[in-house]
C-alpha cells in the first residue's frame, strides 16, 4: 500500500524503517593489517627488483654475496672456535705423554732476507707469521711433554738443507714446516702438503693437523696436497730430504683478509690443535702407546719417502718465491714420480687453480 492509503487506514504516517549499519571493528582491523602487509611486501619486492636490475652486469652482487658468505663463515668459525675451547681444556690432560717420549722438529718457514710472501699492503710478512705460529706450537708441544727441535727461533735466514739437517740430525720423529700462502686471486683457506709418494704416516700427520685446524675454524679446507704446487711430480725440498714423516702446513692466505683475521684470532688455538694432532699421529702410528709411553726406541721413519728423498739431488723443488723457474722445481730423471700414480692430481684443475706467479708459498 502507498503512504497515503496507510495514513487513511491507520490515521498516521508509517514509521520509516531505519536502516542500522553494524560496524565490524574487528574485521576492519584485520583488513587494515592485511593491507599494510601487502603494501610492505610490494615495496620490498619492488626494491629487491630494482637492486637486482642495478647489479646485473656488475660484480657488485657477486661480491656482496661473497661478503655475506665470508661473514657467515666467520661467524660459524667463531661458533666452532668457542665449542673447541672447552674441548681443548678437556683433552689437554689426556694428551700428556711421558716426557721426551717424542721428538718433533718445527720449522718456521722463511726468515731473515727471505720474507716469504706478504699481504696486499706488503707490510705483513710470511716469515713473521710462521715464526709466531711455530713458537706457539713449540710451547704447546712442550706442555704435553714433547721434545721440540726448532729450525729457527728468531728472524734468521736458513737454507732448506739446514732445515732438513736440523730434523735429521736430531732424529726427530716428525717434521712440521709452517708457511702461509698468497694469491692474486681471491683464494682462502688452509692446505697441507706432503711428499708425492703419499707416505702413510706423512698423510696421516697432514690429515690430523688439517682436521684439528678445521675444528678450531678455518675459512676453507683446501685439503691434503701432494708434491708441489702446480706440479705433483716434484716435491718441496723439506718434504723430500727429511727422513721422518713431514708436512708443510699452509696456514691460510696472506692475500685473504679473512684468513689474516682468523690467523690473528685463533693462532693460540691453531697451535694447540697442531700439537694435539702431532701427538695423536704418534699414537696412531704406534710409536706411542695410548698412555703416551714410547713403544719403539727407533726414530719414526717415512719409508716410502726414502725412494725419492734422502739426498741433495733428489729434492727437486725449491719452494722459495722468486725462484729462477717461477717457483717450479726441476725434474730429475728417474727420481720423480709420474703424475698418473697420483690419483688426486688433476692437471686440468691445476691449470685453473695454479697459474704461474699467482700462488706463492
Ligand atoms: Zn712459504
Amino acid at each position: 500500500m502507498t503512504e497515503r492509503e496507510f495514513e487513511q487506514l491507520y490515521g498516521r504516517k508509517p514509521y520509516k524503517k531505519r536502516v542500522r549499519y553494524k560496524i565490524y571493528w574487528g574485521r576492519i582491523f584485520i583488513a587494515v593489517i592485511i593491507l599494510v602487509l601487502i603494501i610492505y611486501l610490494i615495496v620490498k619486492a619492488v626494491s629487491g627488483l630494482i637492486s637486482i636490475i642495478k647489479n646485473t652486469g656488475s660484480s657488485d652482487s657477486s661480491s656482496a654475496s661473497a661478503a655475506a658468505a665470508v661473514s657467515q663463515a666467520q661467524s660459524e668459525d667463531r661458533d666452532s672456535a668457542k665449542s673447541s675451547k672447552t674441548k681443548k681444556q678437556e683433552s689437554a690432560a689426556a694428551d700428556k705423554i711421558a716426557d721426551g717420549a717424542l721428538t718433533v722438529c718445527i720449522d718456521a718457514g722463511h726468515g731473515g732476507y727471505d720474507a716469504g710472501t706478504t699481504d696486499m699492503t706488503g707490510l705483513r710478512q710470511e716469515k713473521a707469521d710462521t715464526l709466531e705460529a711455530a713458537l706457539k706450537i713449540k710451547a704447546e708441544l712442550e706442555k704435553i711433554g714433547v721434545t721440540v727441535v726448532m729450525t729457527r727461533e728468531d728472524d734468521t735466514a736458513l737454507e732448506h738443507s739446514e732445515r732438513c739437517a736440523a730434523a735429521n740430525d736430531a732424529k726427530a720423529d716428525m717434521f712440521v714446516s709452517i708457511h702461509r700462502s698468497s694469491s692474486d686471486r681471491d683464494y682462502q683457506g688452509v692446505e697441507v702438503w706432503v711428499n708425492n709418494a703419499k707416505p702413510e704416516y706423512d698423510v696421516m700427520l697432514a690429515g690430523n693437523i688439517l682436521s684439528a685446524l678445521r675444528e678450531v675454524g678455518i675459512s676453507e679446507d683446501r685439503g691434503v696436497q701432494f708434491g708441489y704446487v702446480g706440479n705433483s711430480s716434484v716435491n718441496y725440498y723439506v718434504n723430500a730430504d727429511t727422513v721422518m714423516p713431514s708436512c708443510i702446513v699452509e696456514l691460510g692466505f696472506l692475500s685473504s683478509d679473512l684468513d689474516n683475521e682468523l690467523f690473528d684470532e685463533h693462532i693460540d688455538e691453531y697451535a694447540a690443535a697442531a700439537a694435539r694432532a702431532i701427538v695423536k699421529t704418534a699414537k696412531e702410528t704406534g710409536l706411542l702407546d695410548s698412555s703416551g709411553k714410547r713403544t719403539d726406541p727407533e726414530q719414526l721413519i717415512s719409508k716410502e719417502k726414502e725412494i725419492n728423498g734422502g739426498s741433495e739431488d733428489s729434492s727437486q723443488a725449491d719452494e722459495q718465491q722468486g725462484d729462477e723457474n717461477n717457483g717450479y722445481g726441476e725434474q730429475t730423471d728417474g727420481e720423480v714420480y709420474n703424475t698418473q700414480e697420483n690419483e688426486a692430481y688433476d692437471p686440468s684443475q691445476d691449470a685453473d687453480y695454479y697459474t704461474e706467479d699467482t700462488l706463492y708459498y
